[in-house]
């Protein structure tokens, strides 16, 4: 299956419009260098570099690879893809210590609920620990499509990025929404504080934009900014 062009300059790599068989949403941002955009889970590197051939690029003009949280659907395929294209690994400070290994991510060995007989689950979970190259904190702006800037949007996890082009008029959300039949919040069982995640929701709600692209889920195109500010108004803290 074809990569999809989101708006001219960003594709999104995955099968299936974000389906989730590749784990997370992988977009490849288009400038005079190319910018990945997550990694899915772990063995997907040679899919996504053929996605790349197949848009005309080597896998040495990949120099950026932007990682929107730590997840293991995510950061997956992040070492072999560093390993091949020697991109530098951009993540925020928080979220850093379990890219590179130096913490132990928070239920490391998979969700408790997988249990042990689900081993291939199991592994899907585990990422290889890779070095982060540059850290990103809220306010940056990296020289890619007229200026991308980096958000701290925590909640789903301590150290989760949102990446705003203005240019473009587009966001990419990472987990911080989900677009699975409507707009959602990511699973409570990976998120670690709700009370944040939802001032992240509000905060990009408040935010001028047309396209909305997701780590779960196709991109929105048509509406976006009204139907994400229709979605934050009608969050509220669980009790
Ligand atoms: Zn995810
Ligand atoms: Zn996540």
């Amino acid at each position: 299956m074809k990569s999809m062009e989101v708006i001219p300059g960003i594709h999104l790599l995955s099968s299936f419009l974000g389906a989730g068989v590749w784990g997370a949403n992988v977009y490849l941002l288009e400038d005079n260098d190319l910018t990945l955009v997550d990694t899915g889970f772990i063995g997907r590197s040679g899919q996504i570099l053929r996605k790349v051939a197949d848009l005309g690029y080597a896998p040495s003009d990949i120099t950026r690879i932007i990682i929107t949280h730590y997840h293991a659907d995510h950061i997956g395929s992040l070492a072999m893809l560093k390993k091949v294209t020697q991109a530098k690994v951009l993540a925020h400070p928080a979220d850093a210590p379990y890219i590179n290994g130096r913490l132990p991510e928070p239920g490391a060995a998979g969700p408790k609920w997988l249990g042990r007989s689900f081993t291939h689950f199991r592994r899907l979970w585990s990422a290889i620990a890779t070095s982060v190259d540059v850290l990103v904190n809220e306010g940056d702006e990296l020289p890619v499509l007229g200026g991308i800037k980096i958000l701290h949007t925590p909640g789903h996890t301590c150290g989760s990025i949102s990446l705003f082009c203005p240019s473009r008029r587009l966001i990419i959300v990472g987990d911080v929404i989900a677009h699975r039949f409507g707009l959602r919040l990511p699973s409570k069982t990976f998120t670690e504080d709700i009370a944040q995640e939802i001032s992240s929701v509000r905060r990009i709600a408040s935010l001028d934009f047309d396209v909305v692209c997701f780590g779960h889920g196709s991109p929105l195109r048509h509406g976006a900014r009204n139907k994400v500010s229709d979605f934050a108004r009608g969050l509220s803290l669980p009790s």
